[in-house]
């Protein structure tokens, strides 16, 4: 299991209620995030909903001994064949975005350093829950211009469909090529 960052919308499922317990819903995992995304959010100042989504996603993973912190380094780091973490920090401060290759293909998984298509012509536009703005559209930048006009399959982990796509440049900035899924064979 792979956690781009440690907000509510991305622990999800990390966890199941059992007899008014919470345990973790993969006993058998490895949960993974980056070692900066876990020491920022353990010293904030959280508020209520937050401490409880903690108390209920996060917490039972790290008691049950199944979370890993991971270093990322600024050129990313591979934790399993083909599996790279890459630092994309700003809308958290160790948030990161995950690159899968197989089979001489790539794809890039955003998480929440881009939440919408419009970005990629417009990169400096933000989300409202940005913890640094400027940050974050300094690795949205980087992530773009490094993506740009390759191979690599976007998959937005926010996007409305067509989720997926290739990042082309257009005029200052990009715009994503949406790559259709394959049609599903029916068997009958
Ligand atoms: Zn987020």
């Amino acid at each position: 299991m792979i956690l781009t960052h440690l907000h509510a919308d991305h622990v999800g499922w990390n966890t199941r209620e059992v007899d008014g317990e919470w345990v973790p819903t993969f006993p058998s995992a490895r949960y993974l995030t980056s070692r900066i995304e876990r020491e920022f959010w353990a010293t904030y100042d959280m508020e209520e909903a937050r401490k409880q989504m903690f108390r209920d996603s996060v917490i039972p993973v790290e008691e049950a001994g199944l979370l890993d912190l991971v270093d990322v380094p600024a050129e990313g780091v591979e934790i399993a064949p083909g599996l790279h973490l890459l630092p994309t920090p700003g809308h958290t401060p160790g948030h990161i975005a995950v690159e899968l290759t197989s089979q001489g293909e790539t794809a890039l998984i955003t998480g929440d350093c881009i939440h919408h298509p419009v970005q990629f012509a417009h990169p400096s536009i933000g989300a409202c829950v940005d913890i640094d703005p400027e940050q974050s559209e300094a690795s949205r930048r980087k992530l773009l211009g490094s993506l740009a006009d390759t191979e690599t399959l976007v998959l937005g982990t926010h996007f409305a469909p067509p989720t997926a796509g290739r990042v082309i440049t257009d005029e200052n900035a990009y715009r994503l090529a949406p790559v259709p899924a394959a049609p599903q064979t029916v068997s009958q």
